[in-house]
């Protein structure tokens, strides 16, 4: 097994086992703590049914040329795997597992199945991914449809960008507190995104000292 399908295999895996130990109410939390996300997921989803699914089909699909699921090209956070394995069934997650462990490696993405990803809830990365040539065909066309993108965008940074706190770093602390770790646990462990959560540390620090120094004037 590469490198890449043993961390993903381990990820589910320990998802899988410590969600198994967690009561009918602790999973409930869970839930409800990733509504607001997965309704984002379903607007996006519908978004790109409408605007790309035609497209995307026909040009990528059809073909099996799906340039955009290359083999071991994409970033899962482990909030991506947290909300696929609560939102999926026993024998969907079975079948990640499944896949990850053949020793057939070909081009493709290891989760590329007969009919599409075989993710219940793809991959963040994956979902807000547009090839230049379907930007170009579809946004060309229709600005509207480029002004909801944007807006999608900036919504989707409000769960995954940690210059604020954020559900993806949230969902990995809660593990992390449970005695878990992952090579997956990104907002704990990639220097870029440390980076990016000190800075705002900072600053949330620097604008709180500002606003005690302020006087009120009566
Ligand atoms: S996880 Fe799914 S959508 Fe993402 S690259 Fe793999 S097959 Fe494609």
């Amino acid at each position: 097994m590469s490198e890449y399908n043993q961390e993903q295999s381990k990820t589910i895996q320990m998802v899988r086992n410590h969600l198994k130990t967690l009561s009918r109410s602790e999973q409930t939390r869970i839930k409800t703590r990733i509504r607001s996300y997965l309704l984002f997921r379903k607007e996006v989803a519908e978004f790109l049914q409408h605007h790309f699914s035609e497209l995307c089909t026909q040009k990528c699909y059809q073909n099996h040329y799906s340039a955009c699921c290359g083999r071991e090209g994409i970033t899962t956070f482990f909030a991506d795997v947290l909300v696929n394995v609560l939102m999926s069934s026993e024998k969907e997650t079975g079948r990640l597992l499944q896949v990850l462990g053949l020793s057939d490696i070909g081009a493709k993405c290891v989760y590329l199945g007969k009919t599409g990803c075989l993710w219940r809830i793809k991959p963040i990365v994956c979902e807000m991914f547009l090839c230049e040539h379907a930007r170009k065909t579809v946004f060309g066309r229709d600005p509207l449809a480029l002004k909801e993108w944007k807006r999608l965008r900036l919504r989707n940074k409000r769960y995954t960008w940690p210059n604020r706190p954020v559900l993806f770093d949230d969902l990995e602390s809660c593990f992390i507190r449970a005695g878990h770790s992952s090579t997956l646990m990104y907002f704990h462990n990639s220097p870029g995104l440390l980076r990016v959560k000190r800075l705002a540390a900072k600053k949330r620090e620097t604008a709180l000292q500002e606003s005690h120094r302020i006087k009120p004037l009566v």
